[in-house]
């Protein structure tokens, strides 16, 4: 009974040789080609795995052929067989899986060829079918030749190619290596059944030890595609979560926005983007500590998280600045509903220690397709509204409104350029003249701080000063104003003052006194040149810590003046209270006081109620001959306006004071001849 008679007789036998050639082939060069480019400590978990799958599937090839020529298999040849091929193979497997550019895969290939033809040799021999081992160059030689060269190539296929053929191809050598192996070298008088009954258990035993090695192949691979995902789905996570809350950040915000955008019927349906910040965060974040303020922030984010309903969706961006957004609403009153919500479980009172901690938001929204079809536009316009939720009387949500917030954008760009202009020293002092009325004579300038915008061209102080309160940059700006009028100052003649306008702000710090005493020092005037004006507003809000600013200014030689008097809340019993050395009356009093007899009382009284206390008074805002004339007549002592110059660069103020001096020198006064025209 020859070979093919033989499988003729034992279909399932042939059938399952090659069924294990086939897969332990293609495994083999999948593995091989996935472990080669794997870490170091994975290539030797990989590694031993391919030799079992590689090893154990060649084996059992073999050993079925070996059965179809009738032959009989015991045990121990089995196993002794199964071990040398594996070893061989595993030496062969740690020669072509070595990194390196030699010829290491071909060479392990070779390797793992060899064994096939010891453990084919070995089985034959122990089943004593004879060995045919090559004696010359003859058909046998040929075949186990052809039988390494083809192992050599189908592992330098698996390493040195990645490509959609690189399996097909490797295991495509690899069962042809097989197919000669067990077909062509095998003696041809091999046929006769040597020993009869181990055929029945041998062939079942096979079958179930490479089901179960390549059910574990199945198993390791699937471990492995699932690691895989896992990681990258760990990876992803990592990048779109916030690690402190758990919810979605920013870029999981934008994404899921956009993804709303794309998918939304924007004919029936709407999305709300809706920004909050947690009032008092900060307060509590100093108070009790960032651990407290972590707490907040996880507890808030937690409940916000179980409480999202179907189409509802949260992300922490920052700090304590949350997002909700809320797709598939149709009207309006449905994002009222869900903002609500999210502000009553904000509202929920939360324990610290044996602190209970109330939080509370304003929420903002903007709605998608109504004020925007972009996502950033949305997530900004949000922002804005929940700016103005902030300075609402109630809490209720406050929607995006193009027409209002614009301003309020405008703004906030130009509180942006404000700290640009700190730090590019975009402000310049313009200075513009104060006359004695008896004398008409220059006696000093007012300071008046004008910004240099790059765009926007010279901005007035009207415009940027109430910002730089509300910001904070007062302080800084104010400090500036206080030092380089100083300094101009000192090129002046010594009888001629400057008059600094100071914020309320300024005067609520307790280090004004030093700011000034600082300006002083370094201009190197005589502290009585320098004048500082307040406001009303500058001493209503703590009358008692502004005195004693006040005080302590007065005590470096400076004189304080009240600016803009009449236009606020204070009476004249204020100058009782308040060590001022100048009352300046706004202009409102003074442009009609030609023609009103209600500004004209208040100028006289005012100038009334200064001279006993020895308070000197300067009339704003003069601006023809009448004025003067009027304000002569009543008494007043100084006179600031357009009149006798509009404010202007230092440069020409200094121009200003040449011709004062020459005038002066000539004896004429220098009111109508020396105008120069300012801003
Ligand atoms: P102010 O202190 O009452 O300054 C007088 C303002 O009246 C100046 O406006 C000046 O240009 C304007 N003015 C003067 N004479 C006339 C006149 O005859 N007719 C008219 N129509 N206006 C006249 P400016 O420079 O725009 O300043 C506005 C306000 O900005 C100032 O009012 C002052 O409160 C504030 N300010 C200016 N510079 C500073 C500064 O350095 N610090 C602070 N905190 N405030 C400043
Ligand atoms: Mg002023
Ligand atoms: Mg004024």
């Amino acid at each position: 009974m020859d070979f093919l008679t033989s499988a003729a007789h034992h279909p399932s036998s042939l059938l399952l040789a090659v069924i294990f050639a086939t897969v332990g082939s293609f495994l083999t060069v999948d593995l091989v080609s996935r472990v080669h480019r794997c870490n170091s400590i994975s290539r030797l978990n990989w590694l031993f795995i391919v030799a079992i799958i590689c090893g154990t599937s060649s084996w059992a090839t073999q050993v079925l052929v070996v059965q179809l020529n009738g032959a009989a298999l015991v045990p121990s040849a089995l196993i002794g067989s199964l071990l040398a091929n594996l070893a061989l193979t595993t030496v062969g497997l740690a020669v072509a899986l070595r990194r390196s550019r030699s010829i290491q895969p071909e060479v392990g290939g070779a390797i793992i060829g060899f064994s096939n033809i010891v453990c084919f040799n070995l089985l034959m021999k122990v089943a004593g079918l004879g060995v045919e081992l090559p004696t010359s160059f003859d058909g046998v030689a040929l075949a186990y030749l052809a039988c390494v060269c083809m192992s050599a190539g189908a592992f330098s296929v698996a390493v040195r190619t990645d490509r959609r053929s690189t399996r097909v191809v490797g295991s495509s050598l690899l069962i042809a290596m097989l197919g000669t192996l067990t077909h062509i070298a095998l003696p041809l008088e091999v046929g006769v059944v040597v020993a009869s009954g181990g055929h029945d258990l041998v062939i079942p035993s096979v079958a179930i030890i490479m089901s179960a090695v390549f059910a574990t192949a199945l198993a390791t691979y699937n471990i492995e595609h699932q690691s895989r995902l896992d990681a990258i789905e760990a990876l992803r996570n990592y990048s779109v979560i916030d690690s402190l809350t758990g919810l979605s950040n920013r870029d999981a915000l934008k994404a899921h926005i956009s993804e709303l955008i794309e998918t939304t019927d924007r004919t029936t349906a709407k999305v709300a983007v809706m920004a909050f910040n947690l009032n008092r965060f900060r307060l509590v974040n100093d108070v009790h500590g960032s651990e407290a303020g972590d707490h907040i922030l996880k507890t808030v984010a937690g409940r916000l998280q179980a409480a999202l309903g179907p189409n509802e969706f949260v992300a922490r961006v920052s700090g304590d600045e949350f997002y909700a957004v809320k797709s598939g609403i149709h009207r309006k009153a449905d994002a009222v509903q869900f903002a609500n919500k999210m502000l009553e479980i904000v509202r929920e009172p939360i324990q610290w220690n044996s602190a209970k901690l109330d939080i509370t938001a304003r929420i903002g929204a903007a709605l998608f397709p109504n004020t925007s079809e972009r996502v950033d536009d949305l997530i900004s316009q949000a922002d804005i509204a929940m700016c103005r939720a902030q300075t609402a009387t109630d809490d209720e949500v406050i929607f995006f409104d193009p027409s209002v917030d614009k301003a309020k954008r405008d703004l906030n760009a130009l509180s942006i350029d404000l700290r640009k202009a700190i730090d590019d020293n975009e402000f310049e002092i313009y200075y513009q003249p104060q006359h004695s009325v008896t004398t008409r004579q220059l006696i000093g300038f007012e300071a008046l701080i004008r910004w240099n915008h790059p765009l926007r061209g010279m901005i007035s102080p009207a415009d940027f000063i109430p910002l730089a309160e509300k910001t904070g940059m007062i302080h800084e700006i104010g400090a500036w104003v206080i030092r380089e009028s100083c300094l101009q100052a000192s090129r002046w003649d010594e009888t001629i003052k400057v008059a600094v306008n100071v914020s309320a702000n300024q005067i609520m710090r307790n280090d004004l006194p030093e700011i000034v005493h600082d300006a002083i020092a370094r201009s190197g005037i005589d502290p009585r040149r320098l004048e500082l004006e307040i406001t009303e507003s500058g001493i209503v809000a703590d009358e008692r810590h502004a005195l004693a600013i006040l005080n302590r200014i007065k005590g470096l030689g400076c004189s304080i003046a009240m600016d803009d008097f009449g236009t606020g809340f204070s009476s004249l019993s204020t100058f009782k209270k308040f060590p001022f050395d100048k009352i300046k009356i706004d202009r409102a009093f003074i442009s009609d006081l030609a023609t009103s007899r209600q500004s004209n009382a208040i100028v006289n009284a005012t100038v009334g109620v200064g001279r006993p206390l020895n308070i000197k008074v300067l009339a704003e805002g003069v601006e023809d001959k009448e004025q003067l004339a009027i304000l002569t007549e009543i008494g007043c002592d100084e006179v600031q306006g357009f009149f006798f110059g509009r404010p202007v660069p230092a440069s020409e103020a200094d121009a200003l004071l040449r011709a004062a001096r020459l005038a002066q020198q000539g004896g004429t006064s220098n009111v109508v001849e020396f105008k120069i025209g300012g801003r």
